[in-house]
């Protein structure tokens, strides 16, 4: 999969024995962990299962594989990051999702913007399981159009003092620290006065709002957050002050990979399930799988994995030999996030009247699908992006 060493043809469609241990190790837990009924009991009370997951990820390695080695990480490559999370997509995205929290989220944004006491403060924490990060950027005025965001952080003496709304911050109340995007100069153009704290999830002032939500019920609470003056020392500030938005983007883009990660991971266990669906069950005499209706459904549901898994592992390879590659990342994510949707949908009619019920996974696959066309940048979003880097589309206006 482009990531061993490229063979003479320039293209290496392999991983190195490391990585496929590493889908070894990765199936071989959430064979053990994630039975199908721990994962139904999660989707069910949506309760949050980090205290009991966190810390056997960390003991196999998992939360630390993108920490660099000397703060107590494996320095893993992009690579090795999409085989991780791909594998364990494929065994529940909610749980996927969670991990991405811990090696995604923060971890990526503090490894390339934060101070050595930063570094020093969370990075072993990450990789010990003991906490992941929540990404604070949504608001209620502010979704697709993040950098429009309202939240103030205003400085005082040797503190900054936070105050407005958040939308939609998974893990809020579970998390060992909310990454908060907030306006620190509202004169500059709305992408320039931006800043990134790192703010302790139990500070006075913090109130959480728990949302229910369709999908992705394990992957911790849905919530809205307010911040009443929520007072923070400066040296809380990740990145530069009021140069925020580069963090910001950079977390999303990494994000990006992450999500098509996994979102081909889970595709490629609804397809598999599905084809064994279609070789039990039969009717009119013969299993459902030979009639070509729905053989060549999965066919191409299977067709739309292999591309969107192609998309994804250049993407990869891409960031890790330094090459620029937003467009190919949002073109990965694109493409892996709506194959998702249509691989679940479509899977789901292989089942008959039994995939509509709660009796099967495959509505599970379903609903949770439906997240990625819309968090961390719509399809909508996604394709604006890319017309912009094919120099079509919009342009986005200084001061807007
Ligand atoms: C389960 C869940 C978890 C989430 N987790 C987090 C989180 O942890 N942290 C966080 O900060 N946020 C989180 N979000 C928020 C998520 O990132 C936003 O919902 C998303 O960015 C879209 O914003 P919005 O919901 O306000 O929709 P809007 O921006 O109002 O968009 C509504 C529709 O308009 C379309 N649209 C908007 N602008 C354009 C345009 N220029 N061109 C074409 N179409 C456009 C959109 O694609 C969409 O279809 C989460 C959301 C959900 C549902």
């Amino acid at each position: 999969m482009s990531a061993g060493p490229a063979g003479a043809g320039g293209l290496g469609f392999h991983l190195t024995e490391e990585q496929e241990m590493l889908r070894r190790v990765v199936r071989d837990f959430a064979a053990k962990e994630l039975t199908p009924e721990y994962l139904r009991e999660l989707d069910a009370t949506g309760r949050a299962p980090h205290a009991e997951l966190l810390p056997k990820m960390a003991r196999l390695g998992f939360t630390s594989l993108a920490v660099p080695p000397e703060y107590g990480g494996a320095g893993g490559s992009t690579v090795d990051a999409t085989v991780l999370l791909e594998e364990m997509g494929r065994a529940s995205l909610s749980i996927a999702s969670l991990l991405n929290f811990a090696i995604g989220f923060g971890t990526h944004t503090i490894v390339r913007f934060g101070t050595e006491e930063q570094k020093r403060h969370f990075l072993p924490r990450v990789c010990a399981g003991e906490m992941v990060f929540a990404f604070s950027l949504t608001e209620p005025g502010a979704g697709s159009d993040a950098a429009s965001l309202q939240t103030r952080a205003v400085a005082e003496g040797d503190h900054f003092v936070i105050t407005g709304t958040k939308m939609f911050t998974t893990g809020a109340a579970e998390s060992g620290c909310l990454l908060v995007a907030t306006r620190t100069d509202p004169r500059a153009p709305k992408h320039k006065g931006i800043s990134l704290f790192l703010v302790d999830p139990r500070t006075p002032g913090i109130t959480y709002r728990r949302i229910e939500k369709l999908g992705m019920r394990g992957a911790g609470g849905l919530y809205e957050v307010h911040y009443d003056g929520v007072r923070v020392p400066r040296s809380a500030l990740l990145g530069p002050l009021h140069g925020g938005w580069a963090a910001i983007k950079a977390t999303l883009e990494r994000v990006r990979l992450s999500q098509a990660a996994y979102c081909v991971g889970c595709a490629q266990r609804v397809v598999d399930d599905a084809v064994r669906y279609a070789q039990e069950r039969e009717q009119f005499g013969q299993p459902i799988g030979a009639f070509q209706a729905i053989s060549h459904m999965l066919v191409d549901l299977q067709v739309s994995t292999d591309a969107a898994r192609l998309l994804l592992y250049r993407a990869a390879w891409l960031v890790d030999q330094g090459i620029p590659c937003m467009k190919e990342a949002s073109m990965a994510n694109l493409y892996a996030t709506e194959a998702l949707v249509r691989v679940t949908s479509d899977a789901m009619r292989v089942y008959g009247g039994y995939g509509f019920t709660l009796e099967f996974d495959i509505q599970r696959h379903f609903r949770d699908a439906r997240l990625f066309v819309i968090g961390d940048g719509s399809s909508q979003i996604q394709r604006n992006l890319i017309a912009r880097m094919m120099g079509l589309g919009e342009r986005r206006r200084e001061g807007t």
